[in-house]
């Protein structure tokens, strides 16, 4: 499974070449799927790596930005031509490097990706300002210009996706990049910049390896860079927003969440099943920002809902994310799986709650090699429990019940965070007022999938600032205004 990916050299990306880090580092990096499996080894950046990344990339932007944006463009679609044709490999070795399960998560991570490289490189004439009917005498304009050399810093989940909403928007905007890729999942990241640097100048994009506390922090406090673009959980974000506020750097934060998933009480269909279980992200080990990991049930549906909803969880496979047969794959190292093991624990000894499906994954056989968690749900929630309230990112679902829509609306915005919420109904009016009323930066009606390529997509609360996947959020994101006044003769 993983002999390709063992003995080739990976390298990071700084100026057009590939490179190791200046201390001569490395970092092992494991596999999800069997316990203490090397898969590969990365160089292990620090400061000095960061400055020669940053100086690549301010090197690289001033004829990338001057460009005309019909060149920016090609490039971008010739990159999204090239993912496409090597979508296979890239999936391969995000299920081998994240544990995200190949049919389920992997494929579709980088069938977006190929989206959004598609849809920011469509879009790349549109970064346009606006002119002011200012009378004969005056031209009064203005430019929207990109803002120089924008870190992205990706978390370790869906590296892929998340790269995708950052790299083709900032580069489509005339901006050039460093990318810092997740300690635990760099190989999907260092293959896709392969990719890119095919076709990109020297310099534009820019790609390291390390860790947060070094080479992130380095990367954050960096002068030369313009923007943090940063995906991760709320408390490192909470930090990044002080570090680049120190020195008014530009910052958006795509954070944590513990969705909302509400039922209102009508037809159970096989379609709401699936939804529900969509939603869950289940399929994705229960590791995804947007999760509906809080899921209320009226009570008139409850029992139902519950019952069809845990078969068909009970039915999906877990197992080796590299096989086809998996749905669902492994956690990505010991730490998060002893996190979420806590959370299960502490949910087994709370009497209120009743284990419908899962708890403990097995101690021995198959699942025991790697870190796999199987699929969760506990029923008799509180929305005031800690599982209900904290961020799990394992595939546990907490079963809330309700009566009245005021009491569930309360209850679904009594939450730190504010990223994502589903509502399930077949009164579309009830839905629609629901949705107005939750406090999430994106909610779906009667689906439950991911994010689609050019809706906005950005978190409430802490779930973070600034929005990206659209064209808007690039601009607002990614560009800054220029004014400018001209006084004509005559
Ligand atoms: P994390 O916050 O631990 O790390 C994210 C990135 O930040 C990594 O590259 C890490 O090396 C870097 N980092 C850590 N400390 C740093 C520092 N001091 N300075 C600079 N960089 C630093 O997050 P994670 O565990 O990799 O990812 C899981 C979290 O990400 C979850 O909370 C999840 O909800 C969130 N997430 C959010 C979205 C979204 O779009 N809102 C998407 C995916 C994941």
């Amino acid at each position: 499974m993983t002999a390709a990916i063992g003995p080739r050299p990976w390298r990071m990306l700084i100026g057009g070449r590939w490179v190791e880090s200046v201390s001569g580092a490395w970092r092992e990096i494991s596999s999800p799927a069997r316990r203490g499996h090397l898969l590969a080894r990365v160089p292990e950046a620090a400061a000095e790596d960061v400055d020669l990344a940053v100086a690549a990339a301010r090197a690289a932007w001033p004829e990338w930005r001057d460009q005309h944006f019909s060149v920016r463009q090609r490039v971008l679609l010739k990159i999204a031509d090239a993912i496409e044709s090597r979508s296979e490999d890239l999936a391969r070795i995000t299920a081998a490097d994240t544990g995200n399960a190949i049919r389920t998560q992997a494929r579709p991570e980088v069938t977006m990706l190929v989206g959004l490289f598609r849809y920011f490189g469509g879009v790349a004439g549109e970064v346009k300002g606006t002119t002011l009917p200012a009378g004969s005498s005056q031209l009064q304009y203005t430019r929207q210009e990109p803002l120089g050399v924008v870190a992205g810093i990706l978390p370790w989940n869906s590296p892929l996706l998340i790269a995708g909403f950052k790299v083709p928007a900032a580069l489509a905007a005339g901006n050039t990049m460093v990318l810092k890729a997740a300690e635990d999942a760099p190989l999907p990241i260092l293959m896709l910049a392969e990719i890119c640097q095919e076709f990109l100048p020297d310099g534009v994009l820019n790609v390291i390896t390390g860790q947060g506390g070094t080479a992130g922090a380095a990367l954050v406090g960096h002068p030369g860079v313009n923007k943090v673009s940063f995906t991760g959980s709320t408390e490192v974000g909470r930090l990044i927003a002080r570090r680049s506020a120190e020195r008014l750097a530009h910052v958006s934060l795509e954070l944590g969440g513990k969705s909302p998933s509400i039922v209102f009480p009508g037809t159970i269909t096989d379609g709401l099943i699936d939804g529900l279980l969509a939603s869950s992200r289940v399929t994705r080990q229960g590791q995804s920002c947007t999760a509906g990991s809080r899921l209320f049930l009226h009570r008139e549906v409850h029992d139902e809902v519950l019952e069809r909803l845990v078969a068909r969880l009970a039915d999906l496979q877990v197992g080796n994310p590299l096989d086809d047969a998996s749905d669902v794959g492994a956690v990505i190292n010991e730490t998060q799986y002893r996190s979420v093991q806590d959370y299960i624990d502490e949910g087994l000894a709370n009497p209120a709650l009743t284990l419908e499906l899962g708890g403990t994954p097995p101690a021995t056989g198959r699942l025991a090699e790697g870190y796999y968690h199987i699929p969760t749900v506990f029923s008799g929630a509180d929305n005031t429990f800690r599982l209900s309230r904290e961020e799990i990112f394992g595939p546990v679902i907490m079963v809330i019940p309700w009566i009245d829509v005021e009491e569930v609306i309360r209850m679904a915005n009594d939450t730190a965070y504010g990223l994502a919420a589903y509502i399930w109904g077949d009164d579309i009016n009830s839905a629609i007022d629901v949705a107005h009323r939750i406090e999430a930066g994106w909610v779906q009606v009667n689906q439950g999938g991911g994010q689609m390529v050019g809706q906005s997509y950005g978190g409430y609360k802490q779930s973070g600032l600034g929005r990206e996947a659209s064209l808007e959020g690039m601009i607002a994101g990614f560009t800054q205004t220029k004014q400018i006044n001209v006084r004509l003769a005559g």
